[in-house]
C-alpha cells in the first residue's frame, strides 16, 4: 500500500471530486481530545475502490467540501464506530450523513460481540491480521512517520471489503434492513445528543433539587464559554463532581469554596472569583423562575429492577439463538425503561425496544414475560439456547 499524504489544497478537492464520482467511500480519521474544546483532527483516511489516502488536516485546513460529501445523499460513506467522525460531519456543516455504514454495528447483528475493535473485526471477516492501531501516536505531531500512515490507512482500507462480506450475509438472513434502521438511528442519536445543552451532561445534575439545579446549569454555562474562550476541554477548566459541589453547597466567598480540598489546586483556585459571581447572581433568581426539577434516568424502583433483570435473561436467550448482540439490541435502561412504560403506562413515545425491528424481533416475548405469560426454565445441555421460555397455559 502507497503511504500517500494529501497536504495541498487543490489535491484535497480532486480527491473529493474522485470521491463524489465513485458515489462510496471508507472514512477514518485520527483526532487528539484531551487538550482542546472540541477534538482535534490529525488525520483524514479515504479508501475508494481505486486509491486509499491520508489528507492532512493541519496542512489542507478547509475541509468543508468532504463534511458536504460525508452529509450529501448519494454517497455511500463506510466507517468502523464512526460516532467521532459523524460528530465531527455534525459540528463542521451542520448535517448528519445520509447514507453511512458502521461495520461495528454491522458485526453486532451478525454475532454475539459487540463493539468489536476494528483488527478483531478484519480478522473475523477477512481472517486477515492488522496492527491495532497506534493508539500512542500523537497525531497532531508532524512530520507523521511512513509507518504511521500506513497503519492510518489501513484503518480504512479494509472496510469496502468488509461490508461487501458483510451486507451480503446480512442479506441472506433478512437483517440487512436492521442494519440500515440502525445507522440511520446512531447518526440521529448523535445529532440530538450535539443539540443537548452542555448541561445537561453533567454527570449527577439530574438528582439536584431546583436551586442547586439553577446554579449548575449557571456553572456549566460560564464552564462552556471559558472552555471555548480558552481552548481547553471543560472538565479541565471545572470537574463535574466540583461543578455539582460547588451548585449544592453556594458558597459565598472564595474562602467558602476552598472547604473542598479539591478547588485549591491552582488551575481551579484562579477561576474562583469568578465562579463566585456566577453563583451569586444564580441565588438572586427569583422561586418562581427556577427551571423544573429533571427526572432522573437512573432511578428506578428495585421491583423494575428485578422485572428488568428477568427481561434481559429472555432477551439474552433469544440474542444467544439469532447470534446477535445483546448489547446492541438493548442496555439494561433500555430494559428498565421497557418495564416502566409498560407497567405504569409512561407515555412517551415507544421504549426502544418495541420500537422497529426490535420490537419486531423480540416484542412478543419481552410482552409475554412481562404480563406473566411465560415461564421459563434452564435448557438441557447441548440445547441451542441455555434456558427455554414456554407459553403459560
Ligand atoms: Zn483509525
Amino acid at each position: 500500500m502507497e503511504t500517500k499524504i494529501l497536504t495541498y489544497h487543490e489535491d484535497f478537492l480532486e480527491l473529493c471530486e474522485h470521491i463524489r464520482q465513485c458515489g462510496i467511500v471508507a472514512f477514518d480519521s485520527e483526532f487528539v481530545s484531551d487538550i482542546s474544546y472540541r477534538p482535534e483532527l490529525g488525520l483524514l483516511q479515504f479508501a475508494t475502490p481505486e486509491r486509499c489516502v491520508a489528507v492532512d488536516p493541519l496542512a489542507v485546513a478547509i475541509l468543508t467540501s468532504w463534511w458536504d460529501i460525508m452529509a450529501d445523499d448519494t454517497t455511500t460513506v463506510i466507517v468502523h464506530g464512526g460516532q467521532a467522525e459523524i460528530k465531527f460531519c455534525v459540528q463542521m456543516c451542520g448535517r448528519i450523513p445520509q447514507k453511512l455504514i458502521d461495520i461495528q454495528i454491522a458485526e453486532g447483528l451478525r454475532g454475539r460481540s459487540y463493539p468489536m475493535s476494528y483488527s478483531a473485526i478484519v480478522e473475523r471477516v477477512l481472517g486477515r491480521r492488522v496492527a491495532s492501531s497506534q493508539t500512542r501516536t500523537d497525531w497532531l505531531r508532524r512530520p507523521l512517520s511512513p509507518e504511521q500512515i500506513h497503519y492510518a490507512l489501513e484503518d480504512a482500507a479494509f472496510l469496502p471489503e468488509i461490508w461487501e462480506r458483510q451486507s451480503k450475509s446480512l442479506e441472506s438472513c433478512g437483517r440487512l434492513q436492521w442494519a440500515h434502521a440502525e445507522f440511520d438511528r446512531m447518526c440521529q442519536d448523535i445529532f440530538e445528543e450535539e443539540k443537548t445543552p452542555p448541561w445537561e451532561r453533567v454527570s449527577g445534575i439530574h438528582k439536584l433539587p431546583r436551586r442547586d439545579l439553577l446554579v449548575a446549569q449557571r456553572i456549566a454555562k460560564w464552564r462552556e464559554e471559558e472552555a471555548a474562550h480558552r481552548n481547553r476541554p471543560p472538565r479541565r477548566i471545572l470537574r463535574d463532581d466540583l461543578l455539582i459541589d460547588l451548585a449544592k453547597r453556594r458558597p459565598k466567598t472564595v474562602q467558602q469554596a476552598l472547604a473542598t480540598r479539591d478547588l485549591n489546586r491552582p488551575e481551579y483556585r484562579k477561576r474562583l472569583d469568578d465562579i463566585i459571581v456566577v453563583i451569586e447572581e444564580a441565588c438572586s433568581v427569583p422561586d418562581e423562575q427556577l427551571p423544573p426539577r429533571l427526572r432522573s434516568r437512573d432511578e428506578f424502583s428495585s421491583d423494575e429492577q428485578v422485572i428488568s433483570r428477568l427481561l434481559g435473561l429472555a432477551l439474552g436467550n433469544v440474542c444467544a439463538e439469532l447470534d446477535i448482540a445483546q448489547s446492541l439490541v438493548g442496555t439494561n435502561r433500555d430494559l428498565t425503561e421497557l418495564v416502566r412504560a409498560v407497567r405504569s403506562g409512561e407515555k412517551t413515545g415507544p421504549p426502544r425496544l418495541l420500537d422497529g425491528w426490535r420490537g419486531e424481533v423480540f416484542g412478543e416475548l419481552l410482552r409475554d414475560v412481562l404480563d406473566g405469560r411465560v415461564r421459563f426454565r434452564v435448557a438441557p445441555p447441548n440445547s441451542s439456547t441455555p434456558l427455554i421460555f414456554e407459553a403459560q397455559e
